[in-house]
C-alpha cells in the first residue's frame, strides 16, 4: 500500500464506476498493487490487457523474446509493425496507451538468469504466462523464498489450467511435478551443466480464445487475492474447450519438495552491487550475525571458469549456470571437453574477496544470504532497484 492515499479525479471515478458496483470492490487496492508479469506471449498479452482495463498502475513485464509474425494471431497488444521488437517493451507501450497513468517497466530478460530476487520481492502478486516447466520451477522457488504469491497459467490447444500458489502454504508448483515432468526438466541440462538447447518456445499449439479464458481466471484470482478473498490456493482450475468441461483439481503436498523455503530476515541495502565487494558484505554479515564464520550464498550458481583437463588451459566466465551452451564446452586450444567450475557462494576465498557483486554473473537487485552457526540473514541489494525498476522503484511496499 502506498504511503499516502490519493483522491481519484472525477474522470477516474467514472472510468471504474461499473467495477465499483461490485459490493466488495476496492479500486484503491487495484491502483496501489504492484504486479510482476512474467511472459508477454499469448497468455501475457491477455493478462496485461485485463490488468490495464481494471486500472492496475504498477506493472513490471519480463520477457526475453522479440515479436514474431506467429505472435500476431494471439497477441492483442502487438501490431504487424512491431515484428522484430521486444515483446516486453512493446507490451509496456501498449499498456500505457490503454492506461496513460500507469507506470510500466519492461525488462527484456530471462527470468531465471537475468532477474534478481529483489524483483520478486517488490511485487504484491506475480502473474505468469510461461511456456516451460523450467521457468515455472524457478519462479515457484523464487516466490517461496521472497514470500510472494504467484498465479500460473498454462494452455495447449483449446485446453488450459490456472492455479494459485501461496508461499508457506503447500502444495506448491513443484509438488505437482511428476516423473515425466522431471524427465523433461533434466533433459534441458547436460550432466556437465552446459545447456543442451534453448527451449523450443512458441511451438505449443494455442489459440487466443483459450489464452483469454485462462488469463481471465488468473487475473480474477489476483483481484480476489488482493481483496483477501479465498482463491484457488494449491488447486488448479482446468478448462477443456471441446466439451466446455471445467473442474478444480486438488494437488497433494510432496513432503520432500525442495521449494518449501522462505527467507526469514531480509535487510535492504542502499548500496549498488557495483559498490559492494564480497569481502565487505561478509564483514558486514559477520558483525550483524555476531559470528565470524559466515558463508555468503548466492541466489543461483554461477560458472566462474572452464578448465581443460588435457592441456590445462583456463577461461574465466562468471555467468549464471544455464547461460553457456554445450557448444562452448570444447577447449579452444586442444578441443577436449572442458570441466565446468561453479560457485554457489563465497567462503572467504582471497581472489574473490575484492570482487564487486556486479562482476559475479549475478543479476542486479538480487539477494545474497549470509549463513553462520549463529543464524542467517539475507541482503537485498536494493541500491540496484532504480536501474531495474525505473520510476517503479519509488512505489514502496
Ligand atoms: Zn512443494
Ligand atoms: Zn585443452
Amino acid at each position: 500500500m502506498p504511503e499516502t492515499i490519493r483522491i481519484e479525479p472525477a474522470e477516474e471515478q467514472d472510468r471504474y464506476s461499473r467495477l465499483r458496483l461490485i459490493p466488495w470492490w476496492d479500486q484503491q487496492r487495484i491502483r496501489s498493487a504492484r504486479v510482476l508479469v512474467i511472459g508477454a506471449g499469448a497468455l501475457g498479452n491477455e493478462l496485461l490487457k485485463n490488468l490495464a482495463l481494471l486500472g492496475f498502475l504498477n506493472i513490471v513485464i519480463v520477457d526475453l523474446d522479440a515479436i514474431e509474425v506467429t505472435n500476431l494471431s494471439r497477441a492483442i497488444l502487438f501490431r504487424p509493425s512491431d515484428i522484430g521488437h521486444s515483446k516486453a517493451a512493446t507490451a509496456a507501450r501498449a499498456y500505457r496507451e490503454l492506461l496513460p497513468e500507469a507506470r510500466v517497466q519492461p525488462v527484456q530478460a530471462n527470468i531465471m538468469r537475468d532477474c534478481g530476487l529483489g524483483l520478486f520481492a517488490w511485487a504484491d502478486v506475480i502473474l505468469c504466462g510461461l511456456d516451460n516447466r523450467e521457468a515455472r520451477l524457478w519462479t515457484n522457488r523464487a516466490a517461496w523464498k521472497t514470500n510472494r504469491p504467484w498465479i500460473d497459467g498454462a494452455i495447449e490447444g483449446v485446453n488450459g489450467v490456472a492455479r494459485v500458489f501461496l508461499p508457506g502454504n503447500p502444495p506448491c508448483y513443484e509438488c505437482t511435478l511428476g516423473k515425466t515432468d522431471w524427465e523433461i526438466l533434466d533433459r534441458r541440462m547436460s550432466c556437465n551443466l552446459l545447456l543442451h538447447e534453448p527451449h523450443p518456445s512458441g511451438r505449443v499449439p494455442t489459440t487466443p480464445t483459450i489464452s483469454s479464458i485462462i488469463a481471465g481466471i488468473q487475473v480474477q484470482e489476483a483481484v480476489k487475492l488482493l481483496h483477501g478473498m479465498p482463491v484457488l490456493a494449491g488447486k488448479g482450475y482446468v478448462f477443456e474447450g471441446l466439451q466446455h468441461t471445467s473442474y478444480v483439481v486438488d494437488y497433494t503436498e510432496n513432503p520432500d519438495c525442495l521449494s518449501h523455503y522462505t527467507l526469514e530476515k531480509v535487510i535492504h541495502l542502499q548500496e549498488q552491487s557495483s559498490a559492494l565487494t564480497l569481502g565487505q558484505l561478509q564483514y558486514r554479515a559477520a558483525r550483524e550475525l555476531e559470528n565470524e564464520d559466515v558463508v555468503l550464498e548466492f541466489s543461483r550458481d554461477v560458472i566462474d571458469r572452464l578448465v581443460c583437463p588435457k592441456c590445462g588451459a583456463q577461461q574465466e566466465y562468471f555467468v549464471p549456470v544455464g547461460a553457456l551452451p554445450y557448444s562452448e564446452g570444447p577447449c579452444t586450444h586442444c578441443g577436449a571437453m572442458r570441466i565446468v567450475h561453479t560457485l554457489s557462494g563465497f567462503r572467504g576465498q582471497a581472489e574473490l574477496a575484492v570482487r564487486t557483486l556486479d562482476r559475479l554473473g549475478l543479476p542486479l537487485f538480487d539477494f545474497v544470504t549470509a549463513r553462520s552457526p549463529a543464524g542467517e540473514i539475507t541482503y537485498c541489494i536494493a541500491g540496484d532497484a532504480p536501474s531495474v525498476l525505473g520510476t517503479l522503484s519509488e512505489v514502496r511496499p
